[in-house]
């Protein structure tokens, strides 16, 4: 029988209006045992409230974006301002620069941005413009990180040494497919050895600095520099993916964060935003080299538009956002919490005798039900899926909302408070004491 049987009603007249139920496939609960996802109703600080009444404490920041909690109220007015001068005029706006300086200002490998509308765009788009510079096709890209929905990063994702054309998607053509070149992260070896041999038709090694789409991984000091150097020496563009870590782990991103290996020996030619930069309004953006830019129209011969580009709400929203962040002591208090309830987590999965690997990298952190450090995608799959199902389900049932993917990192946000990670650590320690009696 349902707890949620508003959700379940829901559910079922979506599924018959909108494909499979939900608008992206990673709001399904496919990947932990089917059923009705819940349907919230309403949202705000760290909190969730259903549409049976029930509450959950948020770790989900719907994906990364909402890093100030539900509904802050300085972005709320800024948002409600920029509604009552009309959302969107297909005219260039004043707040479109006072955005594009703030990111120059946080991430200085940026001469000139330009936003788009999601976080896919902007990646599609970094690639376009490494082949327009480059006059080369092929794009290299690690195993497990996810860039977005457009066809040449849907591919790939596979976990030997160096994967060339395998599509993760239907009705991706193979002779797309065959452009991309996939191998393990943090493997200096078979990078170098996919340069030697595809070198010179490589457009650009595209990566997530940190990565937080196989859990939350960090490179191992070196591994950056080097794909620099032989990125750099192939003739080839670097890429950074940044839609998830920037303005995640400290006011800039992974690529000007003192803690990353490497930060200060590496630039990259192009970089790709979005999410946090939005203020949970739709965005994107991609920026670079001012020589690389100008590739890109009405200045060079590659053309990218948008009718929604840059438009007045997303704008005053990620500016609003990027105020909030820019307080002191911000991140120190996400770490803080995140620490507590990491340390917290990994302290009873011990007790009950289940092997827990969490990757934390300040204010976020992910859970791997398995018994080795995870540095890579081969690494993160190890996780047993059943057990991270169970686990979910568990929490849930105790008003903890996570991710229904057993990759997806926990967020912290500005809004979480320590009564939210006591009652977090309490709805753990029950579920580990369950799971622990079925084994
Ligand atoms: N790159 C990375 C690293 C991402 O994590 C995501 C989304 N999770 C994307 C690109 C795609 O962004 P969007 O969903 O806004 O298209």
């Amino acid at each position: 029988h349902s707890h949620r049987p508003k959700s379940e009603k829901l559910y079922n007249e979506a599924l018959e209006h909108i494909v499979g139920g939900v608008n992206s496939p990673s709001r399904s609960f496919k990947a932990v045992g089917g059923g009705a996802p819940v349907f919230m109703a309403s949202a705000e600080g760290a909190h969730f409230t259903d549409v049976d009444g029930h509450r959950y404490i948020d770790y989900l920041a719907a994906y990364g974006p909402i890093i100030t909690g539900h509904a802050h109220p300085h972005i709320t007015e800024a948002i409600i301002q920029a509604a009552r001068e009309g959302v969107l005029y297909g005219t260039p706006t004043e707040r479109e620069i006072a955005l594009a300086k703030r990111l120059k200002a946080a991430i200085p490998s940026l001469d000139k941005v330009r936003f788009v509308n999601s976080g896919t765009e902007a990646v599609m788009t970094t690639v376009r413009v490494a082949r327009a510079c480059t006059g080369r096709s092929k794009l290299i890209k690690f195993a497990g990180c996810y860039h977005g929905h457009s066809d040449l990063v849907l591919v790939a994702a596979g976990s030997g040494p160096s994967t060339l054309g395998i599509p993760d998607s239907a009705g991706i053509p193979q002779t797309i497919a065959s452009e991309v070149i996939t191998v393990p992260f943090n493997d200096v070896t078979a990078l170098r050895e996919a340069l030697e041999r595809w070198g010179d038709e490589v457009a650009a090694v595209m990566v997530e600095p940190i990565v937080g789409n196989f859990g939350m991984v960090m490179p191992e000091p070196g591994f950056l520099e080097q794909l620099c150097a032989l990125t750099r020496a192939a003739g080839a563009l670097v890429i950074y993916d940044e839609v998830i870590s920037a303005f995640r782990f400290h006011y800039g991103a992974a690529q000007t964060y003192s803690a990353l290996p490497d930060h200060a020996a590496i630039e990259p030619d192009l970089t790709a935003l979005g999410k946090i930069i939005g203020g949970g309004l739709p965005i994107g953006a991609y920026g670079g080299r001012a020589a690389v830019m100008e590739q890109v129209a009405p200045l060079g011969p590659a053309y990218q538009a948008g009718t929604m580009a840059g438009n007045p709400a997303s704008v005053a929203a990620g500016l609003a956002c990027l105020e909030v962040l820019e307080q002191p002591g911000v991140y120190e208090t996400m770490e803080r919490l995140a620490t507590r309830l990491a340390d917290g987590l990994s302290t009873a999965a011990g007790r009950h005798g289940i092997p827990l690997t969490i990757n934390r990298i300040r204010g976020a952190f992910s859970t791997h039900f398995c018994g080795h450090p995870v540095t890579c995608y081969a690494e993160a799959q190890d996780t047993d899926g059943e057990r991270f199902a169970r686990f979910f389900r568990l929490l849930l049932d105790q008003g903890i909302c996570l991710a229904p993917s057993k990759y997806e990192a926990w967020f912290l946000t500005t809004a979480h408070t320590e009564s939210d990670i006591d009652h977090t650590l309490a709805a753990a320690e029950h579920a580990f004491t369950i799971m622990a009696a079925e084994q």
